[in-house]
């Protein structure tokens, strides 16, 4: 996992991003900053506290409204589930490894990716609005 220990701040990131702090989106957002990892939507559901009645049609708006605004990124994977990570200061963008076997996603160490996304970023002749490179097969666990 590349996010340091620092953590954004959820009510804070919200207010960047020109977003009302509802219960619903800060309860999201709380748990997708707390993950050590990229979620899925339903993970997302697992982890909400029952009691805030959230439900996957709301989640999924949610999540919309977030990647709109670039709080967070899209991950999507070859079987055709989308998982979810921050897209903050902490969590520069870095490639995946996909376990086909267990679907976990796990973080790799941002490479040159990032100086590439820099110089990107610093030329104007190519207009980037999303990056995927995912690596998949099958993970140590489930070698074992
Ligand atoms: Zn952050
Ligand atoms: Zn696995
Ligand atoms: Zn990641």
């Amino acid at each position: 996992m590349t996010q340091t220990n620092e953590h954004c701040n959820a009510a804070e990131t919200l207010q960047g991003a020109g977003l009302s702090q509802t219960t619903q989106r800060m309860a999201v957002l709380e748990i997708i900053i707390k993950a050590d990892g990229p979620l899925s939507a339903a993970d997302i559901l697992n982890r909400t506290d029952p009691k805030q009645k959230i439900n996957k049609v709301t989640i999924y708006r949610i999540l919309s409204s977030f990647k709109e605004r670039r709080i967070i990124r899209e991950l999507p994977t070859d079987q055709g589930m989308n998982l979810y990570e921050m897209a903050c200061r902490h969590n520069p963008i870095h490639p995946h490894f996909y376990c086909k076997t267990c679907r976990i996603m796990s973080c790799l160490p941002p490479l040159t990716l990032s100086q590439a996304m820099d110089w990107f970023a610093g030329s104007n002749a190519f207009r980037i609005d999303d990056v995927h490179v995912n690596l998949s097969g099958v993970c140590r666990r489930c070698r074992e």
